[in-house]
């Protein structure tokens, strides 16, 4: 595919999926079964469009990192089995290593415990020039501590401070924080990848039949998936509030693994495309001491 085409489609996909004003979001007008964001495009074309998206993810990528302005932060939140390994595995295939980190947050360490909820996030922002990738992330903290809130016992919290409306708060800081970040030069791009509870059933199912994937599967997953319903609402309030143009959530058809990675790729080309990314400018002076050192070079015996 031409790159026009590419840019084209993933300038679509974004428009198609990006919220940035979550006020009358409703997860209930999402389908997590749709794959026609792109008309004509079937599972069995999206692999040449999947590896034309990676060489170009790869190229915008070198002149970041050479530019050292931006950094790039993607935040991945999901239920278990939505794909999120999957989709991070296939943004990282193309990129230089050296440009990219990915980080998973899980149950809080003792260590991280005894700060308040953004401190380890904070430690793992990615670099100027960097993209960071969250596998979870701070939005944990308004999602499985709503859904738990028991949870916010272990977090050391001064008692007077956990008050009727502590998740409400949560986002208010969120939505603040993440401003911050923008306005200093952190692009902060996040997805929803949005799972039905049909399909991640079958997921669950396919990981206990499948010896290979016996590693994948929780008993504590399944746990998790009987407060379904309590998730939805906190997801959804969650988009409805943090969701910004600075900031926005996509929420991404997850039940065909295929069509999530052609939406997620999409919209991170559209994003580093959006910067205007060039390599650094060599001015006169530089030119000049370049071909000094080239005629220094040439006249070594
Ligand atoms: P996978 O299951 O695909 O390997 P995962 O992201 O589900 O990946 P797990 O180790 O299974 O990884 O789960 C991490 C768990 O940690 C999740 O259940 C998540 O809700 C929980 N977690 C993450 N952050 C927090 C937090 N701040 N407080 C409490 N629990 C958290
Ligand atoms: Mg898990």
């Amino acid at each position: 595919m031409k790159t026009q085409e590419i840019l084209r489609a993933a300038k679509s996909l974004r428009e198609k999926y990006a919220v940035t004003d979550g006020e009358s979001f409703r997860l209930k007008n999402c389908n997590p079964n749709e794959t026609d964001g792109l008309p004509g495009i079937r599972k069995i074309d999206s692999k040449e469009l999947l590896d034309d998206g990676v060489r170009m993810m790869a190229d915008l990528q070198d002149m970041l990192y050479a530019q050292d302005h931006w950094s790039i932060l993607l935040i991945f939140q999901a239920m278990d089995a939505a794909g999120k390994d999957g989709i991070i595995k296939h943004v990282m295939s193309g990129v230089n290593p050296q440009g990219c980190e990915v980080h998973s947050f899980k149950s809080p360490s003792t260590e991280e415990l005894d700060h308040d909820y953004m401190w380890r996030s904070m430690r793992r922002l990615p670099a100027r020039g960097m993209i960071g990738i969250f596998n979870r992330s701070y939005y944990e903290e308004v999602l499985v501590v709503r859904v738990h809130p028991e949870i916010l016992q272990s977090q050391k919290i001064p008692a007077e401070l956990i008050g009727k409306n502590i998740f409400e708060k949560r986002q208010a800081d969120i939505r603040q924080m993440e401003a911050f970040m923008s306005r200093n030069g952190t692009v902060v791009r996040k997805f929803f990848l949005h799972v039905s509870k049909e399909e991640q059933k079958k997921r669950f199912l396919e990981r206990i039949d499948t010896p290979e994937k016996n590693w994948k599967f929780s008993p504590t997953d399944v746990k998790e998936r009987q407060h379904w319903d309590q998730y939805m609402e906190a997801y959804e309030s969650m988009i409805q509030t943090t969701s910004s143009t600075q900031a926005p959530w996509h929420i991404i058809p997850a039940d065909n693994k295929w069509y999530t990675r052609v939406v997620v790729s999409g919209i991170i080309i559209d994003t580093l495309a959006s910067l205007n990314l060039h390599y650094p400018q060599v001015d006169e002076k530089r030119k000049a001491q370049l071909q000094e050192v080239r005629a220094t070079l040439m006249a070594e015996k």
